[in-house]
């Protein structure tokens, strides 16, 4: 039980991420024109291909791939350096993001020699952009029902069924998709394979869904008999749960699950500084930046335990609903902040940045697994269940 606590072990970055922080930061201050609140605010979901692209060209997308397949043959610290500077700045990210967070991972460990090589350099270059196929319209929480099928036929596989909720598939390229290859939904683990499934394969049906804030990102996406050739399947045939457990724990365990509110955290602290600080300000800034403070040395540690070559899901699955509870309540606390002070003039742009926050902030606790699904992870890892 003890272990839950200690496992976390405070581990500063190692010194030889400084040059690299110092890289990113003299490259982001060179690339854009000023972005607004609200465009920072909507960081993850700003997909700008050529940004991506400029990233890419200075080596900061694939930190953590191998040379020989295009990345840098870096360690989690440094792109946990790139990834932090990144979202500190509201830099739209949104294009690489998945790619380079969870499908080159996943195609690192799982993938043949032929699909390393072909998706790899891709995903570093920017040149192939991918969403995540996993949940449908009665598989979310319980991701184990998919019931979207790849059937066997001659040289590949006959796919059918619909996926929902897929941020992206819109302006992607690839789709890594979880379905079942046989049995029914109620053999649940066993039965489940990935596939890598090109988007402008004929029979495809992308639909747009819009979000709260009226933004077009997620998708349900509609296979109709579409072929997959068999070099598409990932991994093995029937491994496809234990494999995405594994990509979930990308997913899941670096600096995103913090940062979310970050600059609107930022452009606060700027606002009350400009206006002189009111009394209970400085109380409400301590407080977001010991709990930030907190939750990076723990991010960090994390980090230190997959360089170590453990699988701490756990301990992700901890900082993520952490993480997330600190994202959403920062837009709150902050407009509250702001309301108790109506004497001072607050710009329309941190209104409206504000504003969207309180809007998107519900998704970070359903985004990457519900907060009661990732609470049920830790009581199972304390023994509670
Ligand atoms: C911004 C955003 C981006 C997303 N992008 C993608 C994507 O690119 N690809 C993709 O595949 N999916 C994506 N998703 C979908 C996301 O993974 C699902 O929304 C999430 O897993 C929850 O599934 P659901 O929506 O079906 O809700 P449900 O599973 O129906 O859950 C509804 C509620 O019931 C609770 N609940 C469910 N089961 C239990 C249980 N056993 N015990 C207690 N409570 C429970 C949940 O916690 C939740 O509060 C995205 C979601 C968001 C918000």
């Amino acid at each position: 039980m003890m272990t839950a606590v200690t496992n976390f072990e405070a581990k500063p970055l190692p010194k030889s991420t400084r040059a690299l922080r110092e890289d990113v930061q003299t490259f982001l201050r060179s690339y854009k024109p000023k972005l607004t609140e609200i465009q920072k605010a909507k960081s993850w979901m700003g997909f700008d291909r050529e940004f991506s692209k400029a990233l890419a060209k200075k080596g900061f997308i694939g930190l953590t791939v191998p040379k020989k397949f295009g990345g840098q043959g870096k360690d989690g610290f440094s792109r946990f350096t790139v990834i932090e500077e990144l979202l500190l700045n509201g830099m739209p990210v949104g294009a690489h993001w998945i790619a380079d967070r969870q499908s080159a991972p996943l195609i690192l460990k799982y993938g043949t020699e032929e699909q390393k090589s072909f998706y790899l350099p891709k995903i570093c270059s920017a040149d192939a952009f991918f969403c995540i196929g996993m949940s449908e319209p009665n598989s979310g929480s319980d991701l184990a029902s998919v019931r979207t099928r790849a059937t066997k036929i001659d040289g590949g596989w006959s796919l059918s069924g619909q996926k929902i909720w897929t941020t992206n598939a819109h302006l992607c390229d690839f789709m890594i998709i979880l379905v079942r290859t046989s049995g029914t939904a109620e053999d649940r683990h066993e039965g489940l394979s990935q596939f890598i499934v090109d988007l402008k394969q004929p029979g495809i049906d992308i639909r747009k869904i819009r979000d709260l804030t009226g933004d077009h990102h997620f998708n349900e996406v509609f296979f109709n008999e579409v072929f997959l050739p068999d070099n598409c399947l990932v991994g093995k045939e029937g491994a496809g749960w234990q494999q995405v457990i594994s990509e979930l724990a990308f997913e899941r365990s670096g600096p995103e699950r913090i940062y979310s509110s970050i600059t609107l955290f930022d452009a606060w602290i700027q606002h009350s500084r400009d206006t002189a600080l009111t009394s209970d300000a400085p109380v409400l800034a301590g407080k977001i930046l010991t709990e930030l403070i907190t939750l990076r040395a723990m991010s960090l540690s994390v980090v230190a335990k997959i360089e170590e070559g453990e699988e701490p899901v756990i301990e992700s699955a901890i900082v993520k609903d952490l993480g997330t509870e600190l994202e959403q309540m920062i837009p709150h606390a902050l407009a509250e902040n702001l309301a108790t002070n109506p004497e001072s003039v607050v710009s329309q742009e941190l209104l409206s940045a504000l504003a969207y926050g309180m809007q998107i902030s519900p998704t970070y606790s359903l985004r990457g697994g519900t907060r009661e699904i990732l609470r049920g992870m830790i009581a199972r890892g304390l023994g509670l269940r």
